[in-house]
């Protein structure tokens, strides 16, 4: 039998494409490696799944850092946020704003969201235990192959996701496939991930556990800075903003084997502090340093700096100017950056210049799309990933239906 379409993956994305098949009546089916869907999704925002955020599509696509960003727009006009909310409100699932940005279940459970995306499916569309191994062209239609069976489409949607957690069954077969069918790709790095610094896990195992709320963390060597909350931990850094520039200084590793982060503890240039502590000189310099940030940073810094805390008129100049530099811009050396497979989210996929903006479709190869997170795709933490899978898996199944119409 060939298949009006199969779709490779069971993820948000090719769920959200069996949805629409089985709405038309599509004679289609869902090929899944593992025994359920969605185990990935299972695990998304703290197992409570931040489904999308509240976003208008400009500033979405705004927000995201790759060149290619406007790449989304069909998509994301076609199936954007509002759509998103509506195709769960109307499968009985309700959201909630959460600091008036992210979008909850109210049930604050992810597995909420995967009831919904598959409470409409008919299990005969769906096989468990079929990882595809191989996809051929052949004449008008495709060619798959498992390990104990082959099927045939006209249409195919690869919906495979990235390389991050592949104990959920993403484990980058995406591009597997583009490699043999010829269709060009990056391949996945890491992104939305913590990184490692021996400097924090030797020398400074005093700033473990302290947190910065709105940090604006400047990458020295690239001159960008990151604002967002940061968190010192027993390896290195984490925390929104160490997530979000992970995959910035991640090929800088590579290459150079370190990066340099500059951190500030208080929320003043450095020259500013410097004027700070010289109007303030018949004070005592912790006293000072404990206006603008907590005693425990100022007793680890000043202990890190070898300076002893007296009135600031009885310091050297050059000392003031040590730690002034120290306050506002302490340098972190970042070692490694989160393996690929442990990120959140991976940069990388197939290139956008090989499919088509309006369908998802490969442009030189008719019938077949890719979508989701195997794609040259990602966003931030924040609902961006979700939205993309989700709003990419309308737009290519929608245009299969187009076509077999
Ligand atoms: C811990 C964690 C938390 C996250 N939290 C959020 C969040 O709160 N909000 C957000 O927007 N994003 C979040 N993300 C990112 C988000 O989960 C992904 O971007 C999203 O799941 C991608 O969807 P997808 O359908 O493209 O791929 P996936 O969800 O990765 O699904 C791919 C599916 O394809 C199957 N598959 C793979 N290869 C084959 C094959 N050869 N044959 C058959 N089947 C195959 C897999 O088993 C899997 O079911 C999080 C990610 C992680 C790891």
């Amino acid at each position: 039998m060939i298949y009006d379409a199969i779709i490779v993956g069971g993820g948000p994305a090719g769920l959200m494409a069996a949805n629409q098949f089985e709405k038309e009546n599509i004679n289609y089916l869902l090929l899944e490696k593992n025994e359920k869907c969605g185990k990935k999704l299972l695990l998304t925002g703290g197992k409570r799944c931040n489904v999308t955020n509240q976003l208008p599509i400009k500033d979405f696509i705004d927000t995201l850092t790759f060149k290619h960003k406007r790449f989304l727009y069909p998509a994301l006009k076609k199936f954007g946020r509002d759509d998103v909310i509506s195709f769960f409100k109307i499968r009985n699932l309700d959201f909630v704003l959460e600091n008036n940005f992210k979008y909850f279940p109210k049930t604050e459970k992810s597995l909420s969201v995967l009831e919904a995306l598959t409470q409409d499916l008919n299990q005969a569309h769906i096989r468990y235990h079929q990882s595809v191994k191989e996809i051929h062209k052949q004449n008008n239609h495709y060619q798959l192959i498992t390990k104990d069976n082959t099927y045939f489409a006209k249409h195919v949607i690869i919906a495979t996701g990235s390389n991050s957690f592949p104990s959920t069954g993403s484990s980058g077969d995406g591009l597997v496939f583009a490699k043999y069918l010829g269709i060009n790709y990056f391949d996945f790095t890491p992104a939305e991930t913590h990184v490692y610094s021996n400097q924090i896990k030797q020398n400074f195992k005093s700033l473990q556990g302290i947190s910065l709320s709105k940090a604006i963390v400047k990458v020295k060597q690239l001159k960008t800075t990151y604002q967002g909350d940061l968190l010192f931990t027993h390896f290195g850094l984490s925390g929104p903003v160490i997530m979000h520039l992970a995959e910035f200084i991640d090929q800088d590793i590579r290459e150079n084997k370190s990066s340099i982060l500059e951190i500030p503890f208080i929320d003043l240039n450095q020259d500013k502090l410097f004027e700070v502590l010289q109007s303030q000189n018949h004070k005592l310099l912790h006293k000072v340093l404990e206006t603008y940030t907590t005693k425990r940073i100022v007793e680890v810094l000043l202990t890190h700096l070898n300076i002893e805390s007296k009135k600031i008129i009885e310091i050297k100049k050059k000392d003031l100017h040590l730690i002034s530099e120290a306050f506002t811009a302490f340098e972190v050396t970042i070692d490694k950056v989160e393996d690929k497979e442990k990120s959140y989210v991976n940069k990388g996929g197939i290139d956008t210049k090989a499919l088509d903006p309006q369908s998802m479709e490969v442009k030189n190869n008719k019938g077949l799309y890719f979508i989701g997170e195997v794609t040259d795709l990602h966003g931030p933490i924040g609902g961006y990933n979700i939205t993309i899978a989700l709003s990419t898996g309308y737009l290519a199944s929608t245009d299969i239906i187009s076509k077999l119409s």
